[in-house]
């Protein structure tokens, strides 16, 4: 029984051939899903405060003076844990992307959504948070159903508009904690304390987000999983028959029964769909709107309880299993393929961020003639570029290694002293009298982190007529 737009009790089931949560007229049909107990909710609860846990801390803790995760857009610099990275190291994104992608797909292949069901911000903050403030106001699913169709009382309405004070509270707190990761917080804070007006791009992406928050997390909720979150359309293409899903022991549990009737071991008390997040019948095999959230298992563990029959009617397994068939391998092919080019990313992430340089310099030929004549010599014009990569400030230094017999450089400014993240430049001028020039040569220019000590070697030509 749910409950529809036009107030009166719907007894519509759902089916292989329809979203149940979208009515024939295109209306929403609101889900009011069951509490339910067991140890995967133990588990999930537990999960879901850590990770909400380490989504508050992070932006708060330090390393270095700086958030442990901070990513300055306008400065298009990332600190994290403590490495600096700029913009030129955008290029490890792709990798760490891929490994990350890939990590999912091995998850998926071996324990279908299990990241949707347990550790999805979605997933945390809806189950982890709204559903906990709605259910300590409004009361249980049947209260909550009864009260939605009844009459708009003093006390129905009081404790909407404490719900949603208190969702639009949790809304703007994760939107500004979200802000916090791009913000450093002790501005932020002054940001909420100042006038909107004197940071309206900040003020404009927190009222935004909040909003956005508040209508996902207040009405649209499982729509987001089923309409549009595309994992979920993937998980079809990722799992296999020896996937460990979330499904119905249909040899165990049909012929369904209700009373004393002869058959299988379900009942037929619909309590498994009572407590699903996206209003599936799970006994009617894994479908897309499946999020994983296992609530089906705790609630059929819990009847079976009851009527004193073996829990695991509705349990994680594979499909091949619960066919019937003895279940075959969890490392498959495609588990070792996935796992191969998730590594391969992270590695190459890995082996990337730990030679990465402190700083970074280039040494660029002037434009135009790469030679000049002044007064029978050769000149030769180059810029040095140098980018303090580091998060402290350091002096660099700029020398010739292999100056030969006649050859002068003149450099202006032969140290750079650079902030953390700061560039410079410094020209450098190169003479060789034209009698002594037979042919191009290489030189080499060393650039000196005084900091580390770390020295780059930059390879030039000295070119003349
Ligand atoms: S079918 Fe079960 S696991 Fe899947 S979303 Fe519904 S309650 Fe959660
Ligand atoms: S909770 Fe278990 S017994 Fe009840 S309908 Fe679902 S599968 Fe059948």
């Amino acid at each position: 029984m749910t409950e529809n737009r036009t107030g009166r009790r719907d007894k519509r089931r759902p089916d292989l051939d329809t979203v149940y949560t979208i009515n024939a007229d295109g209306s929403r049909n609101f889900l009011h899903p069951a509490d339910v107990r067991g140890r995967w909710q133990v588990l999930k609860n537990l999960i879901f405060s850590i990770l909400i846990l380490i989504y508050v801390a992070l932006p708060l803790l330090r390393i270095g003076g700086r958030s442990v995760i901070h990513f300055d857009l306008p400065g298009r610099n990332a600190y994290l844990f403590g490495l600096t990275f700029t913009n030129q190291d955008f290029y490890l994104m792709f990798f760490v992307v891929t490994g990350i992608g890939f990590g999912l797909f091995v998850v998926t292949a071996l324990w279908g959504r299990i990241w949707c069901g347990f550790a999805c911000p979605q997933t945390v903050f809806l189950e982890g948070l709204f559903r906990k403030i709605e259910r300590w106001l409004e009361g249980p699913r049947i209260a909550r159903i009864r009260r939605n169709l009844g009459p708009n009382t003093a006390d129905k309405i009081a404790r909407k508009l404490f719900k949603h004070v208190l969702f639009l509270s949790g809304s703007y707190a994760i939107a500004h904690i979200f802000l916090a990761y791009f913000i450093p917080m002790d501005e932020l804070l002054d940001v909420i304390r100042q006038s909107p007006k004197e940071h309206m791009s900040a003020f404009g992406w927190s009222m935004f987000w909040t909003a956005v928050l508040y209508f996902n997390f207040a009405w649209f909720r499982e729509q987001t999983c089923i309409v549009i979150c595309p994992y979920g359309r993937l998980q079809s293409s990722l799992i296999d028959e020896d996937t460990i899903i979330i499904g119905y022991d249909e040899l165990r549990g049909e012929p369904r029964h209700k009373g004393v009737e002869e058959g299988g071991d379900c009942i037929d008390c619909y309590r498994c769909v009572e407590v699903c997040p996206t209003g599936i019948d799970i006994r009617a095999g894994l479908q897309l709107e499946c999020i994983g959230c296992s609530n089906c298992i705790d609630a059929c563990d819990e009847i079976m309880n009851r009527i004193g029959k073996p829990k695991g009617l509705v349990r994680y397994d594979s499909q091949r299993s619960f066919e019937g068939q003895p279940r075959q391998r969890l490392l498959r092919p495609r588990v070792f393929i996935y796992l191969f080019l998730g590594l391969v990313g992270l590695v190459v992430a890995l082996l990337a961020i730990s030679s990465r340089e402190s700083f970074h310099a280039n040494a660029l030929r002037s434009r135009g003639m790469p030679y000049s004549l002044e007064n029978g010599r050769v000149r030769n014009l180059y810029t040095i570029h140098v980018q303090n990569k580091s998060d402290r400030a350091s002096t660099y230094m700029i020398d010739l290694d292999n100056a030969p017999e006649g050859l002068e450089m003149i450099m202006p400014q032969p140290s750079m002293n650079l902030e953390s993240l700061g560039d410079g430049q410094s020209p450098v001028f190169l003479y060789l009298d034209r009698s002594s020039y037979v042919e191009p040569f290489p030189l080499y220019l060393s650039v000196t982190d005084s900091l580390t000590g770390r020295s780059k070697v930059l390879e030039i030509m000295f070119r003349g007529p």
